[in-house]
């Protein structure tokens, strides 16, 4: 699938942080810095990497993010809109023409999967219920007139065609004119015009393109380029686009595209959005290009990281609330500590909900980092229960004969009522944290 290999190794590296409570601006510039390595490994540009990673580093080692509840959760936030932003924010989206017909003007080299877009996108409007006229603009190649007309022909939708043997530039520009007009006369809503390609970029053919822009002034001037060549078709983005003038770019061949170079890259280097993805071979295998789907899939989260988002903000609030208020100015006790646990354990509702939505799975081990599972909450809610009202106040009561007896009393094992001693103290040291107004740090973070 699309960016796989990205898509793992930020995975690994997301993880850990998520996984760390407490950050500090070390801990997120290590990450950072596997990031970038992940980024460069990807074959993205190394200036777009350079400002994606500092415009990250600003905003995650603020404030907001380093006293939050989950510092983690919060960086991977911001991975997330950064990596949206880069890609171009929202979807961009085609022009259509006030009255049409709108004119769409594909480019590209031999073999980036041009004709076949061609086809695709007349396939995409078709099923809006648009009539669609697809003008065989390539009169060097009748191969490339062959293959539009065939796909004319298996979609219903009519070509435009008029290969001329020795053909030259006038007559490329000549039946660019004749397809639109032929599209404006006989009521079509959208042509689409499949120009030559070459193997390389050349002067020929950039003039040729700048001639057929100005004589039928599209809406749509669309670069089709092969997102395996990586950075390649950024540079070539960047030359079409100074040349002739893109109004955006259609990337194919991304469902090959584990490192995703291009789709990274291309919006943030030349500006231009791209606008739909190629995703296989069949005249069914474009997708719109969402940028901010694309950065979830790329951080292994589906479509659902605003639910996450919205779960963490009301659970936060209110359990950092609940603390600060039962726990303003105490020493903690056992019985604190348990209805403390209890409160974290609402979550578990959370987690069921997460359970049932597509790719859940992954988000509950996601969530694993601030959630305990339900099983060590009951494990530590009976070894409490285990012990008596005095234990409960007096944590230094607990000698080895009374660990034993807790222990058989709940179940459990001396060790593991050692580790929940463990855990308590550490999370008396962060009450009086909690319970000062400043201080935005969790329980739960001292039970980590
Ligand atoms: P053109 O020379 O740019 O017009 O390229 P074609 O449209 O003839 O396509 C070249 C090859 O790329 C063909 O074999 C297409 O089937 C293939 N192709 C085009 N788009 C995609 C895509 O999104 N995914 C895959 N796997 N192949 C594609």
């Amino acid at each position: 699938p699309v960016l796989d290999a990205l898509s793992q190794k930020f995975e690994t590296i997301l993880r850990k942080l998520r996984g760390q409570g407490v950050l500090t601006e070390a801990n997120i510039a290590e990450a950072l810095k596997e990031v970038r390595l992940a980024l460069l490994e990807a074959d993205v540009n190394f200036k777009v990497v350079k400002d994606f990673i500092e415009r990250v580093r600003v905003k995650a080692v603020g404030q907001e993010v380093l006293q939050s509840l989950t510092p983690g959760h919060q960086v991977v936030k911001i991975v997330w809109e950064e990596l949206g932003e880069m890609m171009g924010k929202e979807q961009a989206g085609l022009k259509l023409a006030s009255v049409p017909p709108t004119i769409i003007m594909m480019v590209g080299l031999q073999g980036a999967g041009k004709t076949t877009t061609c086809g695709k996108l007349a396939r995409w409007f078709k099923n809006q219920g648009r009539r669609v006229l697809l003008v065989a603009a390539d009169p060097r190649r009748p191969a490339a007139g062959d293959q539009l007309s065939n796909l004319g022909a298996s979609l219903g939708v009519d070509v435009h065609r008029a290969d001329r043997v020795d053909a030259t530039q006038r007559d490329v520009v000549q039946i660019c004119r004749e397809g639109t007009e032929r599209g404006r006369d006989k009521g079509y809503d959208v042509v689409i015009l499949d120009t030559g390609g070459r193997l390389h970029i050349d002067d020929e053919l950039m003039h040729e393109l700048v001639a057929v822009k100005q004589a039928v002034l599209p809406q749509e001037v669309l670069l089709v380029a092969d997102a395996m060549t990586g950075q390649d078709a950024v540079s070539m983005a960047g030359q079409f686009d100074q040349q002739v003038g893109l109004t955006g770019v259609i990337l194919t061949k991304t469902e090959g595209d584990a490192r995703g170079g291009a789709v990274l890259s291309i919006r943030a280097v030349t500006g231009k959005p791209i606008k739909f993805l190629g995703v296989g071979e069949k005249l069914d295998a474009l997708e719109l290009f969402h940028p901010d789907r694309m950065a979830s899939r790329i951080l292994g989260m589906g479509d659902v990281l605003t639910l996450i988002e919205k779960a963490q903000e009301t659970y936060s609030q209110e359990q950092a609330e609940v603390a600060r208020k039962t726990l303003s100015g105490k020493t903690l006790t056992f019985d604190d500590f348990r209805d403390q646990i209890k409160q974290v354990n609402k979550l578990g509702s959370m987690e069921q909900i997460l359970g049932m939505l597509p790719g859940g799975q992954r988000l509950r081990d996601m969530m694993n980092g601030d959630a305990m599972p339900d099983k060590e909450i009951g494990r530590i809610v009976a070894i409490i229960d285990s012990m008596t009202a005095q234990e409960r106040r007096d944590h230094t009561l607990l000698n080895g004969s009374r660990k034993k007896r807790i222990a058989r009393g709940s179940g459990t094992s001396v060790q593991e009522v050692n580790r929940l001693i463990k855990q308590f103290l550490s999370a008396r040291k962060l009450v009086k944290a909690i319970s000062g107004p400043g201080g935005r740090r969790n329980l739960l973070q001292a039970l980590r």
